[in-house]
C-alpha cells in the first residue's frame, strides 16, 4: 500500500517509519536540506552527490572542519540482529567515508538495544556482532584508526546514560518515543551516551561529531542534542551534527525492507537466492514491452533502479544513463534486472571472500570467542 501523503510523518526508531515526501521533513521536523552544502564539502560521498543524503542538522560544523582539516569525529553503529543487508551496508559506507576524510571514528555495537528491542540475548548478539564487524573491516574501515565497542561493555556510555537519566521525565520519553517499555527508554539514554562518547576527555574532549543515519533515527538525534545542551556546563558538549539518508524500499516495492516479507537480501545469502529476489522484484516498468518502448519506465518508484543508485553503480554517468534509458524506453526491465544481478553477485562474492580474512580480527576487537 502506498503511504498517505496527507498524514503527518512519523519517525520511529523502534518501529516502522514510512516517508511519503522527504521535502516535508524540513518543515515537520526542522531538518535542514543538505543540497546547499554540497559545494562546501571537499570530497562529497556518492550518497551526498546523488541526493540520498538529503538532510542534516548543523553539518556546517563538519564541513568546516573537513575544509580546514580540523579535528572532528564520526559515530555510527549497528544493532546486531542479523547479517549485513543493504540498509546496514549504507551506514557502514558512510562511516568509512568520514574516516577517510579524517574523522576520529567510533563504531558502536548496539547490543543493549538489540536486547531491549529484539530480545536478542547478549551471548547471541556477540556472535552476530563479530560477523558484522568483519563485514565492516572487509568494506574498508581501518580498525587502527577506529574505536569499535559493544554498548554493554562500555562503562563510560552506561555512566553517561545514568547521569542523563536524572534530567529526563517519563513524559518526555513518551512524547519522543511513544508509550514503550522502560528498557527501550533506557536504550535511548544509552544511545545518547554513545553519541556523546567521542566528546569525553578520554577521547580528546569536545569536538564536532557527525552521526550519519537513516532519517528514522532522528528522534535519537533530537533527544541527544537536548541532553547535550542540558549538560553543556558539566561537559562542554558541542551539539552533535547529523546527516540523514533516505530509507530503502523493499524489492517488492513496499516502503520498507522486511524479513517477514522476504523483500530484501543480505550480503551472505546464496547467489541463487539473491538472483531470484531481484528477478522477482517489483519494477517501474510497463505492462508490455511495446508500452515500455513507447512510454518509458518509471525509475523513481523502481527498487531495481534504487539498489543500483544506492549501491551497485559507482559511476555517476552510468547511473544517469540508466535513468535516461529507462525513461525513454531504451532499457527494458528484463535486461536491467540481469545487469543488476551480475553487478550484485560480483560485489557479494568478492565481499564474502574478503570478509573471511577479517573474522579473527573482528573477534579480537570485540573480545569474543
Ligand atoms: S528499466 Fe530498470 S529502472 Fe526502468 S523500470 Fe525497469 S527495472 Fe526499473
Amino acid at each position: 500500500m502506498l503511504p498517505d501523503s496527507n498524514k503527518k510523518t512519523v519517525l520511529d526508531p523502534f518501529g516502522t517509519s514510512v516517508v511519503a515526501d522527504y521535502e516535508r521533513l524540513y518543515m515537520e521536523f526542522g531538518i535542514e536540506p543538505f543540497k546547499p552544502f554540497l559545494s562546501m564539502v571537499p570530497n562529497p560521498s556518492l550518497y551526498m552527490r546523488r541526493g540520498i543524503v538529503f538532510g542534516h542538522r548543523d553539518f556546517d560544523r563538519i564541513s568546516g572542519a573537513m575544509r580546514k582539516r580540523e579535528e572532528f569525529a564520526v559515530l555510527s553503529g549497528i544493532k546486531p540482529t542479523g547479517e549485513f543487508h543493504l540498509g546496514t551496508l549504507m551506514t557502514a559506507k558512510e562511516i568509512i567515508y568520514f574516516q577517510q576524510q579524517g574523522a576520529q571514528t567510533f563504531y558502536c555495537i548496539a547490543d543493549i538495544e538489540a536486547y531491549e528491542d529484539n530480545k536478542i540475548p547478549f551471548k547471541k548478539s556477540e556472535k552476530i556482532a563479530a560477523d558484522n564487524v568483519a563485514d565492516l573491516l572487509a568494506l574498508g574501515l581501518d580498525p587502527k584508526r577506529a574505536y569499535i565497542y559493544r554498548q554493554s561493555k562500555e562503562i563510560r556510555v552506561k555512566d553517561l546514560a545514568i547521569i542523563f537519566g536524572r534530567a529526563v521525565t517519563l513524559a518526555t520519553m513518551k512524547a519522543i518515543y511513544g508509550e514503550r517499555h522502560i528498557g527501550l527508554y533506557l536504550s535511548a539514554l544509552i544511545q545518547a551516551g554513545d553519541i556523546l562518547l567521542p566528546q569525553l576527555e578520554d577521547f580528546g574532549g569536545p569536538k564536532p561529531t557527525v552521526i550519519p543515519v537513516g532519517v528514522d533515527q532522528d528522534p535519537h538525534i533530537r533527544f541527544t542534542r537536548d541532553l547535550a545542551q542540558i549538560f553543556h556546563r558539566k561537559y562542554n558538549f558541542i551539539l552533535p551534527s547529523s546527516t540523514y539518508h533516505k530509507l530503502m524500499k523493499g524489492l517488492d516495492g513496499s516502503p520498507k525492507m522486511s524479513k517477514r516479507q522476504m523483500n530484501y537480501f543480505t550480503l551472505h545469502d546464496k547467489p541463487e537466492t539473491i538472483a531470484e529476489r531481484i528477478s522477482n522484484a517489483f519494477t517501474g516498468g510497463r505492462a508490455t514491452i511495446k508500452e515500455q518502448r513507447e512510454l518509458g519506465g518509471v525509475p523513481e518508484i523502481c527498487p531495481v533502479y534504487e539498489i543500483c543508485l544506492f549501491h551497485f553503480v559507482e559511476d555517476d554517468n552510468e547511473i544517469i544513463k540508466a535513468y535516461n534509458d529507462c525513461k525513454t524506453g531504451k532499457l527494458l526491465c528484463g535486461e536491467h534486472k540481469k545487469q543488476t544481478i551480475d553487478a550484485v553477485l560480483k560485489f557479494v562474492m568478492e565481499h564474502q571472500r574478503e570478509k573471511m580474512k577479517f573474522i579473527d580480527k573482528a573477534r579480537e576487537i570485540l573480545q569474543v570467542e
